[in-house]
């Protein structure tokens, strides 16, 4: 009997075993985005390529079931409170849950501006705060693939240094994580997609899942990223002054807010860096530049890091200012954020320039944004390739000579620091809701954030009135042949 007992065991063991091996969910390794769950709408925020991730990714993905909207609800575990605005303060819905806004600098060289996420990273591990940190570096210089690198020395988070302008799956990374008995506090550095789908991992647990006693996040602003390396080097070789021909060229590009997109190359001796005017830019290239995710995306601001960095609030003086010493903008969310930014800055690698307080309201900040969004979104044709079936997006862009001209005066007009943050915002939520729209129906409801529909509200009529544009003006010849005789 004892025998038989034994041999029951086995059995049941073996079948409790195969049993877990079907129902335990195991990382997609297949190609992206078919095999992935939120399909051509994936991120490739890497959680999916992981086992501890892919068990969470109905919970977390910012693509399916609720999507970005989900991120709201996390809010209070991750800073203690959720956003708070109405219509007559819309600062959080803009720039999301925070203690203050301000302007700093960093003095980190080879970095996308003067090295203030790398400089918050470094400083942070160097105080012994983190035993590792999760940077975005790449597979090779330029335009290689970008991927998650584990640091554990200053010189593995200098290779997160600069933009790699393509999704990064930076969650690829968590089995590692969770699997190394040395890491214990983890520094993770991504943009808003990567973030939330990380908060949300085990239903609002990622610590625990990861096997860690505390976690860190720093973010970047992100809008507008490229499917992958090869789109991203066919939009520079669009740019005048770049071409195919230097495209390899590239280290690093931004669109300003001086309407022209600046890109530093690696020259002989040093580098350089043009400026064409985004009106030379010819419109076709847009639609396939910008991955379908983050046409969906409406976590611009990076709501769930603890502290984030990027440019579009702070001042910049096309005359005076380059990417390597203008000044950044810096939304400190909670107590963790704040704590890295003094130690970055008790460090030495990064100055404060400005405090602005809440809302950044102590900020240099003029213009007002509200008829150039409107421009924006009616003259742009990524809209108009939404909205108008019948639509081609043209494939040369305006002479040099007509969009400098264009691009300066059209810069005089534009608002400055966190006005001309809140005209980028309102014209990228407005684009992405009427994708989103257009793509998931109904679903769009439960997928845009309502901080994000507070911000589309104040243009609804703008945007019904794009949607169905009334029928044509008759012309005066018309009224000359008819004289009104179809009037009703
Ligand atoms: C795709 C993308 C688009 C952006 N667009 C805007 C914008 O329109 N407006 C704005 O205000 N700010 C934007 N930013 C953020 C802006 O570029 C930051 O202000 C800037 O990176 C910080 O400058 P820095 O010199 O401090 O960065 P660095 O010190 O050079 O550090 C760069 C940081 O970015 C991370 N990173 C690099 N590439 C990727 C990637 N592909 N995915 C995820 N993380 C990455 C690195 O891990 C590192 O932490 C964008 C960032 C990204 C990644
Ligand atoms: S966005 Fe991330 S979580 Fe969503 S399907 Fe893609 S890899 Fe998975
Ligand atoms: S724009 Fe949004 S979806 Fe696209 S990479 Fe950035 S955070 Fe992710």
């Amino acid at each position: 009997m004892p025998q038989l007992h034994a041999a029951a065991a086995v059995l049941l063991l073996a079948a409790a075993e195969a049993l877990s091996t079907t129902t335990t969910p195991r990382a997609i390794t297949g190609a992206w985005p078919q095999a992935f769950p939120a399909k051509d709408l994936c991120s490739n925020c890497g959680l999916c390529k992981t086992d501890v991730g892919i068990a969470s990714v109905t919970d977390s993905c910012a693509f399916i079931g609720d999507g970005m909207a989900r991120a709201e609800g996390l809010e209070e575990r991750v800073h203690g409170r959720s956003r708070a605005y109405d219509a007559s303060n819309l600062d959080e819905a803009y720039f999301g849950v925070h203690d203050e806004i301000l302007l700093a600098r960093g003095n980190v060289g080879g970095a996308q501006w003067t090295g203030v996420a790398t400089g918050i990273a470094l400083a942070w591990l160097e105080a012994g705060e983190v035993d590792a940190v999760v940077v975005a570096g790449s597979s090779e210089d330029g335009f290689g693939s970008p991927e998650p690198v584990l640091c554990r020395t200053k010189e593995d988070v200098l290779r997160g240094r600069r933009v790699k302008p393509s999704l990064c799956p930076s969650l690829a990374i968590l089995d590692q994580v969770r699997d190394d008995a040395s890491i214990k506090r983890l520094l993770f550095c991504g943009v808003g997609c990567s973030v939330q789908a990380l908060r949300g991992i085990n239903k609002g647990d990622p610590v625990k899942a990861l096997n860690l006693d505390e976690l860190y996040v720093l973010g970047t602003h992100c809008v507008d990223n490229s499917p992958t390396p090869e789109a991203a080097k066919k939009f520079v070789s669009t740019l005048p002054g770049v071409g195919e021909e230097r495209a390899d060229d590239v280290l690093a590009y931004e669109f300003m807010a001086d309407f022209r997109v600046h890109a530093r190359l690696r020259g002989s001796d040093e580098e350089e860096t043009v400026k064409p005017a985004y009106m030379t830019l010819p419109p076709s290239i847009g639609v396939p530049s910008i991955a379908p995710s983050c046409f969906s995306c409406f976590d611009y601001t990076n709501g769930l890091a603890d502290v984030v960095v990027g440019y579009m609030g702070a001042p910049f003086d096309a005359k005076r200012d380059e990417m390597t010493t203008a000044p950044l903008m810096v939304t400190v969310r909670n107590e963790r954020g704040r704590r890295m930014l003094d130690t970055a800055v008790a460090s030495g690698r990064v100055e404060i320039l400005q405090r602005g307080g809440v809302g950044g309201r102590e900020l240099p900040s003029t213009g007002d944004r509200r008829s150039i969004t409107v421009k924006t979104v009616q003259g742009d044709s990524m809209v108009k390739t939404l909205l108008e079936p019948d639509f081609v997006a043209g494939n040369q862009g305006a002479p040099p000579f007509v969009a400098n001209i264009l691009a300066d005066v059209i810069a005089r007009t534009l608002p400055t620091g966190l006005e001309f943050a809140r005209y980028s915002i309102d014209y990228h939520y407005i684009r992405n809701q009427l994708f989103c729209d257009d793509r998931m129906g109904t679903r769009a409801t439960r997928h845009v954030p309502s901080y994000a529909r507070a911000i589309c509200e104040p243009y609804a009529e703008d945007v019904e009135a794009l949607k169905n544009p009334p029928p044509p003006e008759p012309s005066p010849l018309w009224y000359l042949v008819f004289g009104g005789r179809f009037q009703r």
